[in-house]
């Protein structure tokens, strides 16, 4: 029988631990990105970028915007909105 078990299952911890009738108290926020294709010609311009705005009145969107320029030889970008409006279960 072992003393420790280490679980690296992210926001399906509770699923897992379901399994040994156990249960932590963790709030599951969504966040979600996007990969984007991007003109080929413009491929090894595109800086890492962040835009930290203000919080808008009554509105979900909180201003805080990233991307990252493509990693490999695909021409593909990451960008995301780094917002979640309230947390939701598994
Ligand atoms: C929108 C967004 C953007 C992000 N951008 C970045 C970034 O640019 N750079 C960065 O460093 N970090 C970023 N992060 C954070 C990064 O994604 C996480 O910190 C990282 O993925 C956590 O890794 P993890 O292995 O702990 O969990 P996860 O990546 O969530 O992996 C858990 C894995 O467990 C698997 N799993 C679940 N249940 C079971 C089961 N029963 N049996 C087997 N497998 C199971 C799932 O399928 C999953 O693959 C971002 C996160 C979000 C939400």
């Amino acid at each position: 029988m072992t003393k420790r078990l280490g679980l690296t299952v992210g926001a399906w911890t509770n699923d897992v631990l379901a399994h040994l009738g156990m249960e932590l108290p963790l709030d599951i926020w969504k966040v979600h990105w996007g990969h984007y294709y991007v003109d080929p010609a413009v491929k090894d311009s595109i800086p890492q970028w962040y835009k930290f705005g203000k919080l808008q009145p009554d509105s979900w969107d909180e201003g805080l915007y990233y991307g990252f320029p493509p990693e490999g030889s695909e021409p593909v970008v990451k960008v995301s909105v780094s917002v979640a409006d309230q947390p939701c279960s598994t």
